[in-house]
């Protein structure tokens, strides 16, 4: 799985980040972006549909077909 963080629509609660650091880099100001190429481990996956499930933006989206 991949995820990619639209940086039109974050906002910058880094309410992703709380919820899995491994994830998600966070600038000066709380916006956050995928980290590297957005590849998310399989261990992780549960971790990475939370974040995008709680992010009041909509922001956070599952990259088809990866
Ligand atoms: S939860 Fe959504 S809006 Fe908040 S920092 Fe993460 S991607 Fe941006």
């Amino acid at each position: 799985m991949r995820i990619h963080v639209d940086p039109n629509k974050c906002t910058g609660h880094a309410r992703c980040y709380g919820l899995a650091p491994e994830l998600f880099d966070v600038d000066d100001y709380g916006l956050t972006s995928e980290k590297g190429d957005g590849f998310v481990p399989p261990e992780l996956e549960d971790r990475a549909r939370l974040a995008i499930a709680n992010c009041p933006e909509f922001a956070i989206e599952e990259v088809p077909g990866n």
